[in-house]
């Protein structure tokens, strides 16, 4: 079978890594890529806001599946025009992207659903917004742009001016909407989960690092690397996020038309009533692709191919490693402010010479030197029995590239390690 992958990230990377590996393929093509993908893949330079453009190649090349990694995508329909010219397609279409696409629409319904999540109140202007502050949520209060923000859409307040700054700048411009959440406190988990609508598999967990300084520090990024499995998250606690809160939300989707068709990967919150969602998004995470890509086993075309076309009841379930994968990111020095472009990367074959797995994030070749060309540039990836014994892992491949410009966290994992040493 032809696929298309569409993306051109750390995640794309690894899911072509592991498409690549798949006994059912036989020509994987991605747009745009990038170098490392330019390796598993014949790497174009296709638009995916022409849905027409796309079907068009599908059409031409017998492309018998699309997964389309990236949520801009998604949001934007490109599912639906696929399916509407007959290519199967990984992915959801564009009402059901707005489980990640609309804050507010997800709430909405949670509510409908009775799904355990914080409390919250839509708004639409700056003074409903400060009065649902003031009379509904406490200190500390979450407030939410509704829509697509690459993840700096979130503000957690801890003070009133800081809540009341955030309530500003969304309503800088008219048309701003937002939505105003209970504060949650516990520890954070990703839960993914693979569905055709109807069918659901779970497709392991992880936990991630937002914040780009060590010890969960500085401002939020992309992620600055993440783990699996996230132990944290026991049998018993998967199966009730599953029940409580996945389920609920699958059926719900498919009972108001809108079925779900690919990953959906829920931000749980650990609280002391149970498993609460906090997000979700309607594609792979990244970084966690990549520690989940090194722990799959089987074949990701079949599963993706079932996915994308109601079958997956008919499928073995999903296996993973028991060892434990662990990525840490490689960032070009000032992300996330302005990232400095250009430098040189060195080393990736003596870093993957460790046994380690580099995957490129944000990288283009400039003559015959791999240089970087984004916030995040590599996510250098190791298994090992246990989460320390990954980190170690990682951390040494890191140590054997030469990206003079690049800087990384030093303590991914670092909770779950912790927990392996009591
Ligand atoms: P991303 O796509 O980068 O995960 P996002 O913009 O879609 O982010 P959320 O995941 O909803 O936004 O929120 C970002 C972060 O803010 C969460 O990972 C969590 O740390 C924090 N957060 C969000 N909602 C709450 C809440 N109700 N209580 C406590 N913390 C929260």
């Amino acid at each position: 079978m032809n696929v298309l992958l569409l993306g051109s990230g750390g995640r794309e990377h690894a899911l072509a890594w592991k498409l690549a590996r798949s006994p059912s393929l036989d020509t994987l093509f991605a747009a745009p890529g990038n170098p490392g993908i330019a390796a598993h893949a014949t790497c174009l330079p296709l638009d995916a806001t022409d849905h027409g453009g796309v079907a068009t190649f599908c059409a031409a090349n017998a492309i018998g599946l699309v997964v389309i990694g990236p949520e801009a995508p998604l949001v934007d329909g490109l599912a639906d025009s696929l399916r509407a010219a007959g290519v199967p397609v990984f992915g959801p279409g564009r009402a059901a992207a707005q489980l990640e696409g609309s804050k507010g629409f997800t709430k909405d319904l949670c509510a409908r659903a009775g799904i355990p999540t914080a409390g919250y109140r839509r708004v639409t202007d700056r003074d409903t917004a400060i009065a649902a502050l003031t009379g509904t949520f406490g200190l500390p209060v979450v407030i939410k742009a509704d829509g697509l923000a690459a993840g700096k859409g979130v503000t957690v307040a801890m003070t009133r001016d800081e809540a009341m700054t955030a309530i500003d700048a969304l309503f800088a411009q008219p048309g701003g909407e937002a939505v105003i959440e209970e504060f949650l406190g516990g520890e954070e988990v990703s839960l993914f989960v693979l569905t055709d609508g109807t069918t659901l598999v779970p497709f392991g967990t992880a936990q991630d690092h937002k914040r780009v300084g060590e010890g969960d520090t500085g401002p939020n990024t992309g992620g600055m690397g993440a783990y699996s499995p996230a132990r944290i998250l026991t049998p018993d606690l998967e199966q009730q996020a599953i029940d409580t809160i996945v389920r609920p939300t699958v059926d719900a989707m498919r009972d108001e038309g809108m079925p779900f068709v690919g990953v959906l990967y829920a931000g749980l919150m650990l609280t002391a009533q149970g498993p609460k969602l906090i997000e979700y998004n309607a594609r792979f995470g990244d970084p966690e692709t990549q520690v989940l890509m090194l722990r799959h086993e089987g074949d990701l075309v079949a599963l993706m191919l079932a996915t994308a076309t109601g079958r997956l009841h008919e499928v073995p379930a999903p296996a993973f490693s028991s060892q434990a994968a662990l990525t840490v990111v490689m960032a070009a020095r000032g992300y996330p402010g302005t990232p400095a472009a250009g430098g040189a990367i060195d080393g990736i074959a003596a870093a993957e010479a460790t046994g380690a797995t580099v995957f490129h994030a944000g990288t283009r070749t400039q003559g015959d030197t791999l240089v970087a060309a984004g916030g995040r540039v590599l996510a250098v990836t190791a298994l090992g029995d246990g989460v320390a014994a990954a980190q170690a892992a990682a951390y040494r491949a890191i140590d054997a590239l030469d990206f003079p410009d690049g800087f990384c966290r030093r303590d991914i994992g670092w909770r779950e390690v912790a927990r392996e040493a009591t």
